[in-house]
């Protein structure tokens, strides 16, 4: 029987994958299997999970090396008959699907966050299109699929079954890639996804002297502060973990509030599923203002100690 593969070195998004292959699986009539690489804990850990999780051992395999793995990805394709991979929408992953797509000569669709199994037997992937300012829905044509789907789309499948872990022998061929060392990035230890309360900042903050209210204000709500990109990136007054949008974060708060964010789509595209939206900005045609349950039409100079003054 044809199978649909998952794999993804981080255990909480493949847990996300084995629930998107399930929905697929079920609708297609298609094995779902799990794929586990020098990785022992996780292998048993997928298999509370799935029914058949193939394990690889090979020291010499470099999970880094994504040549080498999207050449591994595709002798268990063909080993176990798979006719739809999913892998993870996550940096790694969507370079690796593109490389695993070119070998096996199949379409490839990456940042997907939904799937919908036609009737006739197509699996409409939801993307965002024109940077996010609409949806679209594409169909992969080719016999093998390669889709990457963005992590925390779907519910992580639970532990409640006993599979079985196979080992599969697989031919580790030299990459031409040397993996002289890797480096842990050093990371903020924000979550901004998960906060509630997420007070965002923008370019209308004038100056970086002004920051310390920001922090204020989101930590008298209990909240996290965020930013737009140029805040992170072009300015570095807070760490790219910050970000919201197309090239960010995606959040859900309860209630977020803009200071000073002109609410270009690449932005809003991280948070217009906020369920309160909140803006301050001294423009009152901003586009922000499509996205707000309320704006403020003032300077953020005299709204920021204000609002901390009321909460305090
Ligand atoms: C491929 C691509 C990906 C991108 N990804 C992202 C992304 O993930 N996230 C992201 O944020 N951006 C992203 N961008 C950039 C995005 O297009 C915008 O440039 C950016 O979001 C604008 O940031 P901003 O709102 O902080 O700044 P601006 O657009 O400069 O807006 C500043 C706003 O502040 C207001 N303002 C000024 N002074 C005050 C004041 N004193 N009080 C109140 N309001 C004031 C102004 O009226 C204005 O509306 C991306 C762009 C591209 C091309």
């Amino acid at each position: 029987m044809a199978g649909i593969l998952v794999y993804s070195e981080n255990s909480k998004n493949a847990h996300e994958l084995l629930t998107a292959a399930t929905i697929i699986g079920s609708a297609l009539g298609l094995e779902v299997r799990a794929l586990s690489i020098n990785n022992d804990t996780q292998a048993e850990d997928l298999a509370e999970r799935c029914g058949e999780v193939y394990r690889i051992k090979e020291d010499s395999l470099k999970l880094s090396d994504t040549s080498a793995m999207a050449s591994i990805l595709d002798q268990v394709v063909r080993k176990l008959n798979i006719s739809v991979v999913l892998l993870s929408s996550n940096r790694r992953g969507k370079e690796l699907a593109g490389r695993v797509a070119q070998i096996l000569d199949s379409g490839c669709l990456t940042d997907v966050y939904g799937i919908e199994v036609r009737d006739d037997g197509n699996i409409d992937c939801f993307r965002n299109g024109l940077g996010g300012l609409t949806v679209v829905s594409q169909v992969i044509d080719t016999e093998k699929k390669v889709i990457a789907i963005v992590p925390k789309i779907f519910e992580a499948m639970g532990n409640k079954i006993t599979g079985v872990i196979r080992d599969v022998e697989v031919d580790v061929r030299s990459s031409g890639v040397n993996v002289v060392r890797t480096k842990t990035k050093v990371r903020d230890a924000v979550d901004i996804e998960t906060s509630d309360i997420i007070v965002a900042v923008g370019q209308g903050l004038a100056n970086k002297d002004d920051l310390p209210q920001v922090e204020k204000l989101a930590q008298l709500l209990e909240g996290e502060v965020a930013c737009t990109k140029p805040v992170a990136t072009d300015r570095q007054w807070l760490s790219e973990e910050r970000i919201i949008g197309l090239s960010g974060k995606k959040c859900k708060p309860n209630l977020a509030i803009l200071l000073g964010i002109s609410g270009q789509v690449q932005f809003t595209v991280g948070i217009r599923d906020a369920k309160t939206i909140i803006a301050v900005n001294t423009d009152e045609n901003a586009n922000v203002k499509h996205i707000s349950d309320y704006m403020l039409v003032a300077d953020i100079k005299d709204i920021i100690p204000e609002l901390i003054e009321k909460i305090s």
